[in-house]
């Protein structure tokens, strides 16, 4: 950590009432609670100073990578070399006629909550995803026929030089589970979402009935970080998974779920490599029976526990992709 000194010297400066942690387990961070520690963790107050953070990681060549609820995140055992942003601090919510406008640390529930109360229809399949809405931005994440690509209709964000710009629709490049933030390594400061007047019992009603199939059919009750893959063209993941008999399959306390075969779930005390372990075990499986690779939907980070001689090095620029891969 010695080399860190300066650069947390500049981060207490440039940060106000920021909450800075060192050696911050990221198991604390993340839905599947499991992750190492990340060398510094920084819970910023507005738009300022998390350009600040940005400016300063680049000056001195420290990787950052963004959170919002850690929802889609496996952070390995070692934990993340550089300094973890986390986004839960910028929170409000503003509706002005059909359109509202949310800072990306939001939760969902809480934007989808403020839909239902204004009459607002078209994002209630949103209600039961953990995440934040930046976060649901930067994934284009997405449930029951429902995609955030319906309903973003701008942000305002960050790019990894640490200026401000405006993201148009157009320009989000929203794909499956992508788009431009991810692409680019933005960091998403707000969304506004064009919505439509409904009526109120009607999204209701929607969001109720969303609310009880999740319950139905996803092991809720267990730490995880929703869907384990994505979907393969012409296939779903959960079916693959579950006809190669892979349903409770378990390396130490990383199982897949019997309950809904798409999600690993995290029944205990399972660490980060119990996972990857599955991850790889179920990849493989699944290839050999119906020749279809697995990529992952959850984002993979950081190291494992002991690294290789000479394998931690700090990049300029970096964005909030770097540090993940695609194991
Ligand atoms: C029980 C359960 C059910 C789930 N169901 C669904 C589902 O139905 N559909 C679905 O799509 N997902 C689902 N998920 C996954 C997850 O909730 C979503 O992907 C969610 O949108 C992630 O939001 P987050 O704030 O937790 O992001 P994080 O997990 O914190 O981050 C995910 C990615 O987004 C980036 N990111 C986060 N915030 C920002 C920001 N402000 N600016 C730029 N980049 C950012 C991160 O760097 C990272 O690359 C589920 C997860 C769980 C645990």
């Amino acid at each position: 950590m010695k080399s860190y000194t300066e650069l947390l010297k500049q981060i207490n400066k440039a940060t106000d009432n920021a909450n800075i942690m060192v050696d911050e387990l990221m198991e604390n961070h993340t839905s599947f609670r499991v992750g190492g520690p990340a060398d510094i963790l920084v819970t910023p107050n507005d738009v300022l100073e998390v350009q600040a953070l940005i400016k300063i990681c680049k000056k001195y060549k420290v990787n950052y990578f963004l959170i919002g609820k850690g929802s889609n995140l496996l952070v390995k055992d070692g934990g993340i070399r550089g300094v973890v942003i986390k986004l839960c601090n910028l929170n409000k919510i503003e509706v002005e006629g059909n359109e509202i406008t949310a800072q990306s640390g939001a939760s969902l529930y809480d934007v989808t909550i403020a839909a239902l109360d204004n009459g607002l229809k078209g994002i209630e399949f949103a209600n039961g995803i953990p995440g934040s809405i930046g976060g649901a931005a930067a994934m284009n994440a997405g449930a029951y026929n429902g995609e955030m690509s319906m309903v973003l209709d701008s942000m305002l964000a960050i790019d990894n030089n640490g200026e401000l710009l405006t993201i148009e629709k157009d320009e989000m490049e929203l794909s499956y589970r992508s788009s431009a933030v991810l692409k680019y390594g933005y960091t998403v400061i707000s969304v506004t979402l064009k919505l439509e007047v409904g009526d109120k019992a009607v999204i209701k009603a929607r969001m109720d009935d969303l609310a009880k199939k999740r319950s139905d059919k996803q092991p809720l009750e267990y730490a995880s970080a929703g869907s384990t893959f994505k979907r393969p063209e012409g296939h779903y993941a959960s079916v693959l998974i579950q006809d190669s008999n892979l349903k409770g399959t378990h390396v130490g306390d990383a199982e897949v779920s019997v309950k809904h075969s798409g999600f690993i779930i995290n029944k205990k005390s399972a660490s980060a490599t119990d996972i990857l372990d599955l991850i790889k075990l179920v990849q493989d499986e699944v290839q050999e029976k119906f020749g279809v690779r697995l990529d992952t939907e959850v984002k993979i980070w950081g190291e494992d526990k002991e690294p290789f001689e000479g394998a931690a090095s700090c990049e300029a620029g970096s964005t909030s992709e770097i540090g993940s891969s695609s194991y």
